[in-house]
């Protein structure tokens, strides 16, 4: 029997034990904040923002809404951003991803401070994920771990392949697989677009990590038996019901069940747990921050 690895319940156990964090901080007289910055009419990125700024408001977290219009100059979201950064008020400062193509996406990341950077994608984070002295894990990345710790995979001395080299979940999770420490400790393997023979590759996978973005590149025989498999990819794949389209992961659900001891479902599996790591970020930014000692879960 294949285990279904139930994002949703992780997610939510975790965003209990924040509430509990978030009332240490306001017993203090701190009340974390985090801004919002969409400069993009693309509905899936103002889904994304809404999403984030619901998950806030349900667990204490005082969201802030900036929409710039996306037709504005660079410069009009460099002056929010340092806003942001000035305003004692505000504790985590997130940009939505993509930008549009008349804005530095790069420029964009090097200017949030990195003490508020809760995305962990400015270079002095990923630097210091690197060096194993993480500030702020990204939060894809990070709820992977926390699901692997939830079903009891061992990390140490595994093989971990992984599907994709994005900065925000292929590299990251790399780095942090690699890491010596007790979720990491895994004997890495990353393969992306110019990998030859990736079934090679994945099926020496005793936790396959699956982020290219492809509908269901990866199936049940690309798997080693008893092969633990966390599923990253959400893709729009056209339907014949009431919406037109469906939700499918990289990995063949149907096929892979075969074959693995437990899989992340999409959806349900690993989107839930980035959700409930920008809130973990923001509630360790204020913390770190305000001075404040909060327990993390
Ligand atoms: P990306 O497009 O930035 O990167 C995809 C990576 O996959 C690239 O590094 C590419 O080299 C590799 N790749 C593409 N085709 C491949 C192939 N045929 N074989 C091997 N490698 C291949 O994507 P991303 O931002 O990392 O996102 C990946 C997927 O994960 C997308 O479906 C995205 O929607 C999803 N995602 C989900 C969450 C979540 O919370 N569940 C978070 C981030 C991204």
């Amino acid at each position: 029997m294949t285990k279904i690895i139930d994002g949703t319940e992780v997610a939510a156990a975790i965003r209990e034990d924040l509430s509990a964090g978030i009332d240490t901080l306001a017993e203090a007289g701190e009340h974390p904040t985090l801004a919002t910055v969409l400069m993009s009419d693309d509905p899936a990125s103002e889904t994304y923002v809404s999403m984030k700024q619901d998950d806030c408001e349900e667990v204490g977290i005082e969201a802030i809404d900036i929409e710039i219009d996306p037709e504005a100059s660079a410069s009009e979201l460099y002056g929010t951003i340092d806003e942001l950064n000035a305003d004692e008020s505000v504790d985590g400062v997130l940009v939505q991803m993509p930008v549009p193509d008349h804005v530095d996406k790069r420029a964009v990341l090097r200017r949030i401070d990195p003490a508020k950077d809760v995305d962990g994608f400015h270079p002095e984070n990923v630097g210091r994920l690197v060096a194993g002295d993480a500030r702020f894990k990204p939060c894809t990345p990070h709820g992977i771990q926390k699901l692997l710790a939830h079903v009891g995979v061992e990390t140490a001395g595994a093989e971990a392949v992984i599907v994709g080299r994005s900065e925000i979940v292929g590299k990251p999770m790399a780095n942090l697989l690699i890491q010596r420490s007790p979720d990491g400790n895994a004997t890495t393997t990353v393969c992306h677009s110019q990998t030859a023979d990736l079934a090679a590759k994945t099926r020496r996978a005793d936790i396959l990590i699956a982020a290219a973005g492809v509908p269901e590149l990866i199936d049940g025989s690309m798997l080693r038996s008893g092969a633990v498999v966390i599923d990253v990819g959400i893709n729009r794949v056209d339907a014949n019901n009431e919406k037109g389209y469906e939700l499918v992961g990289d990995v063949e659900f149907e096929t892979a069940t075969e074959k693995a001891s437990a899989i992340t479902p999409v959806p349900g599996g690993v989107g839930p747990m980035t959700r409930a790591m920008l809130l973990y970020n923001t509630v360790k930014a204020t913390s770190q921050e305000r001075g404040v000692a909060v327990e993390l879960p």
